[in-house]
């Protein structure tokens, strides 16, 4: 636990989320001189882009650029960053507002740990490991993945045999089985919402069977299967380990479906099921890859000729929306579409070993009853001005990326940057005012 931080310490901006936005957000307001805190709720910061493979549309390593932002964010003199940490209240008084924290305890005294992960390769209790998507498992005391920040231990009370193990490694006395959950009050002048977006589960639609099947994947979890560092080093199929021969990738699966409640278009599966496809083909260059979408959304700078140098590089599109999916024959997958392709015969039946489903993004965070800000139709956070895009409902508290609404990373970064701008103004303004008043 970081008990550096307490409610004495009043930082101009308050951050909340520490994924891309958070920390482009958190960069460039920390440049300008102001102080920033950054409350991360999970055990390190950076978001979902840390998860991810290599990034559309230029194919780059996703944790190569994630990382110096995550560092550059944890090493400025004028960042604080405290994760473990939900927020459960922002009260606005005027234009003031109090950031109430929860700080969750690590059972790690993080003044102390040196991040040698000693207790963790002592600790012989282990359980599916949340980063690599349940694939792999991770040890009930343990620095939560390779490029983790902050890098420090943190035990899973869940998970823990509390066989003491830990503490008896432990070279610097680390470990602190008795830490309780802190509360902080953070007085701050202004707060960006940044708490990104979470999808919805693999589940939702029941003619998919995903509780039915391990190969019925999401596609973090492929993200995972194609990362170097991955749980396995390579793609392999999550229920027997075997290489997969025939992957489809079905569009839609839980976006623009008045069924399931996401009437919104997710924007960037059709654009990261695409970069998969093309990843996978590297990975395993005898495989059939089947896109089923319904249409293209290659709306960015460059991503249109991404989609061409997919169809170029043989990945099968299929225009059409999956009806069923259902384990067959033991090991297979029936995939039932009606194509718009052949008026002759709509309903085509196609077997995969592999399924992964463009589930949709809804909001990471629900701030209703917690925070001032009003949230649009779609549960993502409001921003009603057409003129200031990252202003919210709320004086003083702004927005920035997936939190209000879904979002590639180039976006997210460059909302990031307009909210970090739009909060200095609002600050100088407002500091200005009390000045001459
Ligand atoms: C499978 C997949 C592949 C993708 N591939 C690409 C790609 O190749 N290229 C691309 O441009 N985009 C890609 N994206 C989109 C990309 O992931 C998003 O654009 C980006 O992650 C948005 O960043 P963010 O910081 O807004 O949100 P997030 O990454 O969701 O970060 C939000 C952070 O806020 C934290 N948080 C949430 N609520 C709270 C709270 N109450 N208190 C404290 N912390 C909180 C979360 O734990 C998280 O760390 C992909 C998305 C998916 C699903």
């Amino acid at each position: 636990m970081n008990t550096a931080i307490d409610s004495s310490y009043s930082p101009d901006v308050v951050v909340i989320g520490g994924g891309i936005a958070g920390l482009q957000s958190a960069l460039d307001l920390a440049d300008q001189g102001m102080s920033v805190l950054v409350v991360e709720r999970n055990a390190s910061i950076g978001g979902h882009m840390i998860e991810l493979s290599k990034v559309f549309p230029t194919l780059d390593c996703a944790s190569c650029i994630t990382t110096p932002k995550m560092s550059a964010a944890a090493h400025h003199p004028n960042i604080q960053i405290l994760t473990y940490t939900e927020v459960e209240a922002i009260e606005s008084i005027e234009e003031h507002h109090v950031v109430r924290l929860l700080q969750k305890p690590t059972y790690v005294n993080f003044d102390k740990c040196i991040g040698c992960r000693l207790c963790e390769y002592a600790c012989d209790t282990e359980y599916p490991d949340p980063f690599e998507q349940g694939l792999g498992s991770v040890r009930a005391i343990a620095v939560p993945f390779t490029n983790a920040i902050p890098q420090k231990a943190v035990l899973d009370a869940e998970h823990c045999g509390t066989c003491g193990t830990c503490a008896r490694v432990c070279p610097t006395g680390a470990i602190e089985f008795d830490q309780q959950p802190r509360r902080l009050s953070i007085h701050t002048d202004a707060v960006i919402l940044a708490t990104g977006f979470q999808l919805n589960a693999v589940t939702i639609k029941p003619q998919y069977h995903a509780s039915l099947s391990r190969d019925i994947i999401s596609p973090l979890t492929l993200e995972r299967l194609l990362a170097p560092h991955g749980p396995y080093g390579r793609v392999l199929r999550p229920s027997d380990g075997k290489i997969p021969s025939s992957v489809a990738f079905v569009q839609c699966a839980g976006s623009r479906d008045e069924s399931i409640g996401v009437p919104y278009c997710s924007r960037v599966c059709c654009m990261y099921a695409i970069k998969q496809a093309m990843l996978l083909s590297g990975a395993l260059p005898l495989a059939d890859i089947t896109i089923y979408y319904m249409d293209i959304r290659a709306f960015g700078k460059g991503y249109e000729q991404f989609y061409q140098n997919a169809k170029a590089m043989g990945i099968n599109f299929v225009r059409g929306k999956v009806a069923r999916i259902q384990p067959v024959d033991g090991s297979d997958l029936s995939v039932l579409v009606e194509t718009t392709e052949d008026a002759e015969n709509p309903m085509q039946e196609h077997r995969h070993d592999l399924v992964v489903l463009a589930q949709g993004m809804v909001p990471g965070w629900n701030p209703k009853g917690i925070v001032n800000a009003d949230c649009a139709g779609d549960g993502f956070v409001a921003t009603p001005q057409l003129t200031a895009p990252t202003a919210t409902t709320a004086p003083g508290i702004f927005v920035a990326g997936a939190a209000a609404g879904p979002k590639d990373i180039v976006d997210s970064i460059a909302e990031a940057g307009a909210a970090a701008m739009q909060v200095s103004e609002y600050l100088y303004q407002k500091r200005s005012l009390t000045t001459v008043g």
